[in-house]
């Protein structure tokens, strides 16, 4: 243990640090009225009362309401943004409920959508806010629709071609954005702020192909980084909302929680911008990379292909990640994947079908999930 005299100065010097960051003085008790519901977060200097009516008249739009999202709106909405709009596609399962923090037993026994049971919850928390629910897909066609008036965009989703079209919306309607994810024990996040800074396609120039990386399904996670990357993310988001852009944080930080590592990298030195951010290129907003689906009549079945050609899919090598998740079968023309009742066929050229299902959704949901997208 450090020595007491040693403790207490460590203690005074985070203590004052944090107070002479604060723009304003910190509130008095009695300025504050004590059973204001806000009353803790308007004693915080740099939020304060000023903050608190900024927050109150913000609109928030959240893409995808999983891990990181239902953490994202959990804080969104006790903080009191004015109105926050939560787009999702998907239904809950009881594997979510380990780290998706708003849905319980009793929404998967009445089979509510994600957005849907998070609304519900969240009015409960806090009746000022108005909750949008949106039970849709988020793609090049349908994405511009849920921006509406926002103030900020959130990345909840756990797809990179989402974040890449998410890029795209932002930039076009200057709008901040703020990207996390997270996979295993790690996750990273960066706060994107249309008008000369770095964006998402600076630092990553494309998406890979599907079948490349690894996902939630096939390399597991812990609920303590969705936790830590939400919590950043949602720092960002109270000072945009607040006005406080001077404390924004404009690195790519990432945490790494089994192997003890947290990491800032500068964005300083990647100037110029892309085709996105200097040349107002939307390319994934004109349907780069994005999925087309068929539902097969008759056969409970949905084809899902890329629309532009992939690579070749290794398939051995996403057997071996798949193999995780379910029931694998392979040969060197096809991968048949089977969970619960879907079975999903995975040919080379990154098509797939999905047996089980006429819903197209729920068939690219299931691709993004296993295959990668
Ligand atoms: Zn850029």
């Amino acid at each position: 243990m450090l020595p007491s005299a040693q403790q207490n100065r460590y203690y005074m010097e985070v203590m004052t640090d944090s107070q002479a960051k604060a723009d304003q003085p910190y509130p008095t008790p009695n300025q504050v009225e004590i059973n204001n519901r806000y009353a803790r977060q308007m004693c915080f200097g740099p939020i304060g009362a000023e903050g608190q009516k900024r927050l109150g008249a913000a609109q928030v739009t959240l893409i995808g309401c999983g891990a990181l999202g239902t953490h994202l709106a959990d804080m969104m909405t006790r903080a009191g943004v004015g109105r926050l709009t939560i787009v999702d596609r998907d239904f809950i399962e009881l594997n979510n409920l380990q780290r998706q923090i708003l849905f319980d037993e009793n929404d998967i026994a009445d089979n509510l959508p994600k957005a849907e049971a998070a609304a519900r919850k969240l009015r409960r928390i806090n009746s000022d806010v108005e909750i949008n629910p949106v039970v849709a897909d988020a793609n090049h066609e349908s994405i511009e629709h849920f921006i509406d008036a926002a103030d900020l965009i959130l990345d909840g989703t756990d797809n990179l071609q989402v974040r890449f079209l998410i890029n795209d919306v932002a930039l076009k309607h200057n709008i901040p954005w703020i990207y996390g994810a997270c996979i295993g024990a790690g996750g990273m996040g960066m706060v994107i702020m249309p008008g000369g800074r770095p964006c998402l396609r600076c630092l990553f120039e494309d998406p890979p192909d599907p079948g490349r990386l690894e996902t939630c399904e096939t390399a597991g996670i812990v609920a303590p980084v969705v936790a830590m990357v939400s919590a950043f993310q949602a720092a960002e988001a109270l000072k945009i909302l607040t006005g406080n852009h001077e404390a924004i944080n404009h690195d790519f930080v990432t945490f790494e929680l089994w192997e003890n590592r947290s990491h800032q990298m500068s964005l300083a030195n990647l100037k110029g911008g892309c085709a996105a951010c200097r040349d107002g290129k939307f390319e994934f907003l004109a349907g780069k990379g994005s999925l087309s689906t068929i539902s097969l009549c008759g056969r409970n079945s949905v084809q899902v292909r890329p629309r532009q050609a992939a690579d070749k899919i290794n398939l051995a090598e996403l057997a071996g990640r798949l193999r995780e998740a379910g029931m694998v079968s392979c040969n060197d023309f096809m991968l048949r994947f089977q969970i619960a009742q879907k079975e999903i066929t995975i040919f080379p050229d990154a098509r797939a079908i999905v047996k089980g299902t006429n819903n197209i959704d729920e068939a690219r949901s299931l691709y993004a999930k296993y295959i990668g997208h």
